[in-house]
């Protein structure tokens, strides 16, 4: 049996104060899936102050390809380990469409991750024309290659994926359960085949309260990756609740 995740992504949102308030009411839900929160870097230190003695995983929300060095700007993730993150995504759909993070990058990335002992939380989707012209399997699959050629099976082991249809992310459209499933059993074939043992397999895109129980229902769906409804505690505590 896989585990059961729920992973709230912040994306670029929260301020100290807001904050305080949105982990605290999460630290006190009550559920059988694991939770984490992937917060923007610089509240990674008042976040680990917050969840501290909680069940509650503290999640970076993109780590460096590269150890140390001239990198201005970058996070590494033995950075990251210093402060109590756990698990990280990497190959988000924003950072592939807007800061031009390839296939290879995003390999290299999970591979860094793993090196420093943090879980990477995988992301691949297709965009609303792959879909509609019958590429979603392809793009999915070679996204999902990519990684796992480069950190292989030992590596596909301490991952999590996430299949976060583009068209679907912050749009309000989700896709069907059915639509998620599909998706889902393609992933699921594609790892055992490549060795792995009872991946996480979430499904991420406009889930809410309203919809989380259906979509958490389907067979190879182990849970949610949740963007602008994780910034809502009584929302995300009923999505998590919904596992
Ligand atoms: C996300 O950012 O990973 C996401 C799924 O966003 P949303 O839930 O807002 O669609």
């Amino acid at each position: 049996m896989s585990q059961k995740w729920v992973i709230g992504n912040w994306k670029m949102n929260g301020d100290l104060s807001s904050n305080i308030t949105l982990l605290s009411a999460i630290t006190h839900a009550s559920g059988t899936a694991k939770m984490a929160v992937c917060v923007p870097y610089p509240y990674l230190a008042q976040a680990q102050v917050a969840l501290q003695g909680s069940a509650v995983l503290l999640a970076a929300q993109d780590v460096s390809q590269f150890d140390k060095g001239a990198y201005t700007g970058e996070v590494s993730a033995s950075m990251l380990k210093e402060f109590g993150v756990t698990m990280v995504l990497v190959g988000h759909s924003e950072r592939r469409s807007l800061f031009g993070e390839t296939d290879d990058i995003v390999a290299a990335k999970a591979a860094s991750a793993i090196k420093a002992g943090l879980t990477p939380v995988v992301c691949v989707g297709e965009t609303l024309a792959e879909r509609d012209s019958g590429q979603a399997k392809e793009v999915v699959l070679r996204q999902f290659k990519a990684v796992s050629d480069y950190i292989g099976v030992e590596g596909l082991n301490q991952c999590v994926l996430a299949y976060e249809p583009v068209w679907a992310i912050g749009t309000g459209l989700t896709a069907t359960p059915e639509q998620a499933q599909e998706v889902h059993a393609w992933l699921r074939e594609a790892a055992t085949q490549a060795g792995a043992v009872d991946i996480s397999i979430l499904y991420g895109g406009s889930v809410k309260a309203v919809n989380a129980a259906e979509i958490f229902g389907q067979a190879d769906v182990d849970g949610g990756l949740i963007g602008g409804a994780s910034l809502v505690a009584e929302e995300f505590t009923a999505i998590y609740q919904a596992i």
